[in-house]
């Protein structure tokens, strides 16, 4: 898809902000420092439309991003900051839970995941998560240009295996660094708007 525009429509706490309409929504989650950020600027070609805003001590916010009139991405707050005191973990898992169990137009989740290591437990809660409410999931395994390509296959296997991913998923070889899988995850993204 060629992104004409893309910008912040609103930094959401509760459902009453979420924006209103019935455009088709796709959110993005993954631990922190992931490349989550990274991920959303390259699909969106800008540079810093997206800033990692999941350290502790900030507000965690679902970040609205009106894409060509047509669709959102919603960015969830990172998990698995080590840092995080009990109660933000909770008001942070509320937050997720409202939303993903409210949101009609919710069409699939985006998990990044980090190809070069095996999804951490984090990871693996939060794709057990979603698939306990149905929600598709497109996994988004990133940094891909940080391993040789000759390995490519082995690690994506890893992730599957880890995550006992559903083969009704789909899953994507990503590199904000080279923009490899960038077309790829967006024809996943377009196949699912209409569903
Ligand atoms: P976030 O916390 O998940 O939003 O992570 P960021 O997008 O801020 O990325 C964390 C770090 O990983 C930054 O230093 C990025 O430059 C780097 N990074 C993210 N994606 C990639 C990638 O595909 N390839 C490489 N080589 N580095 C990446």
């Amino acid at each position: 898809m060629k992104v004409t525009s893309a910008d912040i429509v609103i930094s959401a706490v509760r459902p009453s902000q979420y924006p209103e309409g019935a455009l088709p929504e796709f959110a993005l989650a993954g631990r922190s420092n992931v490349g989550k950020s990274s991920f959303i600027n390259k699909m969106l070609n800008r540079k810093a439309l997206a800033r990692t805003s999941s350290k502790p001590g900030k507000t965690q916010t679902l970040n609205f991003f009106i894409i060509n009139e047509i669709l959102y991405f919603v960015d969830v707050p990172g998990y698995g900051y080590a840092k995080v005191s009990k109660t933000e973990r909770a008001a942070w898992g509320k937050m997720i839970e409202t939303y993903i169990t409210s949101r009609e137009q919710l069409k699939a989740v985006l998990l990044i995941v980090d190809l070069r290591h095996p999804p951490s437990a984090d990871d693996k809660m939060m794709y057990d998560f979603l698939k306990h409410y149905h929600i598709p999931v497109i996994v988004i395994a990133t940094k891909a240009d940080k391993i040789p390509k000759s390995k490519w296959q082995k690690h994506l296997k890893i992730v599957k295996e880890t995550l006992e991913f559903d083969p009704d998923d789909a899953i994507v070889l990503f590199s904000s660094e080279t923009g490899e899988g960038k077309d790829k995850a967006w024809s996943i993204i377009q196949a699912y708007m209409n569903k």
